[in-house]
């Protein structure tokens, strides 16, 4: 497995795979390895001849107020497990090499982020499209995977990449969870015993609303109240957000009606958790 800190360095050697007739998939990270970005590895693995990582803590997505400094980095252990995984190649950056001065043009997201996580982290997603439009145009891959448990970022990276024309094929991999359910993040490190007996409720509310939904429960607000009511009753959190849209679209739904996404997002002590469950009716 070849590191790679240099962004020309990397454009060689992703011209050089390509010249070998390599097809090239991607899995943009910000380290902190769990068994959600492995499982990306895994799924790149299976349709590419390359599998290229990025570790990158993306300053621009954090907002001032948000956990840049706090995020949890761990290169060695990254490095260990995207080896073991079978990750040919970690782009591991500094943010100078990537920034080295303030953008001369910049990239804002207008569709489907002024809703859940982009209305309360205003240029979240920003940031993300911004590098990856960088990320992208560096490593060149033929298939770029990304996890549902960030459904918001798909459905923004769908939109870039049809936007702005990227030979990449958006490949969705099923949110991993725990056993008990909870969806695996970096960020669940931050939970404090209490909190992490009581996280598991998130996805058990969503599990509820599908089955109420699957029950001919037409009403969307009361399915959302009732999510709303378990949490705040199970758990020490607080909601940030209850929303059900049209997915990819995110557009409110008047009443359940083909692909949809329920998504939460609930504010512990030291970590925000989301989660989201689609489902098409
Ligand atoms: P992050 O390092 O948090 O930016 O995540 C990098 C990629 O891994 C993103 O595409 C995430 O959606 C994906 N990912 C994170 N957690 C999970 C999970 N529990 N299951 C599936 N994918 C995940």
């Amino acid at each position: 497995m070849e590191i790679i800190r240099s962004i020309k360095q990397m454009q060689q050697l992703m011209k050089q795979f390509r010249s070998e007739g390599n097809t090239i998939g991607y899995v943009p990270t910000m380290g902190f390895l769990h068994e959600g970005h492995l499982t990306l590895v895994n799924e790149a693995r299976k349709n590419n001849d390359k599998v290229v990582m990025s570790i990158f803590v993306n300053p621009l997505q954090f907002g001032p107020n948000e956990d840049f400094d706090l995020y949890p980095r761990d290169f060695a252990r990254d490095e260990q497990l995207a080896n073991k995984a079978g990750v040919d190649v970690i782009f591991y950056p500094d943010v100078k090499e990537m920034y080295p001065k303030e953008l001369s043009v910049t990239v804002k997201v207008k569709d489907r982020v002024n809703v859940l996580c982009g209305k309360s982290r205003k240029g979240h997603f920003d940031g993300v499209a911004t590098v990856l439009m960088k990320l992208f145009n560096i490593v060149t891959p033929d298939r770029a995977y990304f996890g549902m448990k960030d459904a918001q970022q798909v459905a923004v990276v769908d939109g870039l990449i049809h936007d702005y024309n990227f030979p990449i094929e958006l490949v969705p991999v099923p949110t991993v969870r725990e056993a008990d359910g909870l969806a695996k993040s970096s960020r669940n490190v931050y939970l404090s015993n209490k909190e992490r007996n009581e996280a598991p409720e998130l996805y058990k509310s969503l599990q509820k609303a599908v089955q109420k939904l699957n029950a001919n429960e037409r009403d969307l607000g009361k399915i959302k109240n009732g999510i709303q009511a378990h949490i705040e009753e199970k758990t020490s959190g607080i909601v940030d957000y209850v929303e059900i849209y049209s997915y990819p679209q995110l557009l409110p739904l008047m009443e359940p009606k083909g692909k949809m996404i329920i998504a939460i997002a609930v504010k512990f002590s030291k970590a925000r958790l989301i989660d989201n469950i689609t489902i098409e009716i």
